[in-house]
């Protein structure tokens, strides 16, 4: 008996099919949203829905299981929510746009700048091969990586640090998603990128306009920015 207590606590938490199923319905919804949130700003980004293996990642990954449990029931709704320590989980219509703009496929390599709740790491592990990600606040940093471990996001490998850097040891890297706002985008990172490679960054000051930005590196080498659409995020700290 006490060895099947153990088999339990030690199961991926996916590995009960139902556990999750109770929020499917709301997952949809809130999939619905980030459509018509799309077709709003298609103008701007040029695509009028996200791909659908990104949709599908989207109604895969339970986005309650990585907020606190007091915003549990605003988990679906498409809004960012506080994760402690002043931090934020982005706006489910932003994790899908900078995914989606990542054009992720099964053998790239991404890394995160940004970790916070793990969210946007799940939701990017489900298309790619590999997710590494980096987040400056050692609490949220150690409260995540639990996190995906325990949810069995095992192609995620999480560290503590300023991602202002990159992560050298496993670059060049096929896609970078930084998911706070720099004030210039971190030569680091340009250098971490793959020639065919693609950066999705916010860029501004915390109280002045932030644009996303997509970054593009070819075949060559030559790398080309463009500005896609006004957004709010919390700043890119540390002490670069
Ligand atoms: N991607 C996250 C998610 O899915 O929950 C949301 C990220 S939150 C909007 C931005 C995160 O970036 C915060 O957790 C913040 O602590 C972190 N951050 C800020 N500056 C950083 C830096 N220089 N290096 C790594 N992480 C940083």
């Amino acid at each position: 008996m006490k060895s099947l207590l153990w088999l339990i606590v030690l199961l991926p938490l996916h590995a009960f099919g139902n556990e999750t199923d109770a929020y499917q319905s709301d997952r949809e919804r809130l999939l619905e949203e980030i459509r018509h949130d799309f077709r709003l700003t298609a103008p701007m980004i040029g695509n009028d829905r996200p791909d659908p293996k990104v949709e599908k990642a989207l109604l895969e990954v339970p986005r309650h299981l990585f907020v606190p449990p007091e915003n549990r029931s605003l988990a679906y709704h498409n809004r960012p929510l506080p994760i402690g320590y002043g931090q934020t989980i982005s706006q489910p219509y932003i994790v899908a746009l900078m995914t989606d703009l990542l054009n992720p496929r099964p053998d790239d390599v991404i890394l995160e700048v940004g970790t916070g709740s793990g969210y946007q790491a799940a939701v990017l592990s489900r298309l790619v091969k590999h997710v590494y990600t980096i987040e400056i606040i050692e609490s949220l940093a150690k409260l995540a990586k639990v996190r995906l471990e325990k949810l069995g996001y095992h192609n995620v490998t999480a560290r503590i640090g300023d991602g202002y850097y990159g992560w050298k040891e496993h670059a060049p890297f096929d896609g970078i998603i930084v998911t706070a706002a720099a004030s210039h985008i971190p030569q680091p990172l340009v250098d971490q990128l793959k020639p065919g490679g693609r950066m999705v960054i916010p860029v501004g000051g915390q109280f002045l306009t932030q644009s996303l930005l997509l970054v593009e590196k070819n075949d060559q080498g030559k790398v080309t920015t463009r500005q896609l659409l006004p957004v709010a995020f919390v700043p890119l700290t540390g002490k670069h």
